[in-house]
């Protein structure tokens, strides 16, 4: 409805000019006054100066665009308000500087006092009214177009139109001439722009300097927070690493856990079936482990799986080999890309390797010191194998290698052989 009623206001401001331009009667004027009989002929009261008419015009187009969603349209209505606030304040100086010429003028014919000063208030309004787009959220911020506002923007005008006054009154009154009056006019108009101007500036100065100055003070503290991020992150870092390796590193022998065996084997079986490469897996466990605890101490037996976990560990030798405790005693060599020949050879060699080490045992069947018993498993690049069966397998070989009398190797589902190894026990390994 009032947007209805804005662009009603526009078009009855745009048809009274028509009428005056094209010297045509709409009869606009006569809606609310009629001509009677008391009108002098040839004059008609109710047609509105074009002056007015163009306030009618700007002011309705302004609040038909006020507040439009379209925040161009919304911005436009702040501009077509201008000329009809130049148009009243205009008038209404002439009336209150007693210039019948700024408001008689062909173009102001008789534009009311009261018509005048509506217009103005209701302009202003206008410019006042919205925040969002309009000169209202300019006025009111706290940027320095904000301060620029509020001290300049009713300062001037008012300095301005007083000095006017003054001039105007002060020639009437005869206090000095055109020409002085002139001089004095612009000399005072001078002062007071400098003097707002300097103020304006001063307070914007003030108001840099501080805002310099918290700015030095911001990146100061943006690059402390920086470096504590950083100092952070490089903590958090050190600290997931060690987490990691806590998760996937057996504490006691510092070799993969099985977690991390499990992972890994997965992975290796995945490749190997990808890419028709065969892969070993030799799992051990130490002999007679039970009455090694049992007669020198738990202690001891630690220190034992360490010492056999590091020999194991040392036959390792390529990037892709894993050694990983795989249980309380067991161990396990995941091997990839090796044939059947090669987990053989590094089995035997974890073997001597364990042997090496002369760790006494009393109390084993399988001879005076700390020993090892395994399985091979083999998995060639075409079979379809799981890891459950791949262990299974090695660990059914393992079971053999400790049935057939322990500190052996088995790498094939081997009957027991009756010949001897070069050590005396019996071997039962795949050729
Ligand atoms: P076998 O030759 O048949 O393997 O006999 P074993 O005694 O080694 O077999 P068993 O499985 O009966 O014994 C395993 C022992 O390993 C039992 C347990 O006390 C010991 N063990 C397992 N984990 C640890 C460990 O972390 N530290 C110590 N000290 N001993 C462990
Ligand atoms: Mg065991
Ligand atoms: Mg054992």
């Amino acid at each position: 409805m009032a947007r209805i009623l804005a662009a009603l206001a526009a078009m009855i401001g745009a048809l009274s000019i028509v009428e005056n331009v094209f010297n045509i009667d709409l009869r606009i004027d006569q809606f609310i006054l009629r001509d009677n009989e008391l009108s002098p002929p040839g004059r008609r009261p109710g047609l509105m100066s074009p002056a007015t008419s163009l306030s009618f015009m700007s002011v309705g187009t302004a609040l038909l665009c006020l507040k439009a969603r379209k925040p161009s349209i919304a911005l436009w209505a702040h501009w077509v308000v201008i000329p009809g606030l130049f148009i009243s304040t205009l008038a209404l100086m002439g009336y209150i500087y007693g210039v019948d010429a700024l408001y008689q003028i062909r173009l102001y014919t008789t534009m009311a006092l009261p018509t005048a000063l509506a217009f103005f208030i209701l302009e202003l309004a206008i410019m006042g009214s919205d925040r969002a787009y309009g000169f209202a959220g300019l006025a009111t911020s706290d940027t320095a177009g904000g301060v620029v506002c509020r001290r300049l923007f009713p300062a001037l005008p008012v300095f301005l139109f007083g000095l006017g006054w003054v001039h105007i009154a002060g020639g009437r009154a005869g206090f000095f001439g055109y020409q002085f009056g002139v001089a004095l006019l612009v000399l005072l108009s001078m002062v007071v722009c400098i003097i707002a101007v300097a103020s304006t500036a001063i307070t914007l100065h003030g108001t840099d300097v501080i805002r310099k100055r918290a700015e030095v003070e911001i990146r100061a503290l943006n690059a402390d927070l920086e470096q504590r991020v950083y100092e952070r992150t490089q903590q958090l870092e050190a600290a997931n690493k060690s987490l990691e390796q806590l998760a996937l590193e057996d504490g006691l022998t510092h070799l993969a856990n099985r977690r991390f065996f499990d992972t890994y084997l997965e992975a290796q079986i995945a490749i190997a079936m990808r890419f028709h490469r065969t892969l070993a897996l030799v799992l051990c466990d130490i002999d007679a482990f039970k009455a090694y605890n049992d007669h020198y101490g738990h202690p001891k037996g630690d220190e034992c799986l360490k010492q056999v976990a590091e020999a194991i560990r040392s036959c390792c030798r390529r990037p892709a080999d894993l050694a990983a405790r795989y249980g309380g005693e067991e161990f396990a060599m995941v091997l990839p890309e090796t044939e059947l020949a090669g987990a053989i050879q590094l089995a035997e060699a974890a073997l001597e390797a364990v042997s090496r080490l002369r760790i006494p045992h009393g109390y084993s069947p399988a001879g005076p010191y700390v020993s090892i018993s395994g399985g091979v498993s083999i998995m060639s690049g075409n079979a379809d194998l799981t890891a459950k069966q791949l262990i299974a397998e090695a660990d059914q070989r393992l079971y053999q290698a400790k049935r057939l009398g322990r500190n052996r190797m088995i790498a094939l589902k081997a009957e027991p052989d009756p010949s001897q190894s070069r050590d005396g026990r019996p071997s039962a390994r795949a050729s």
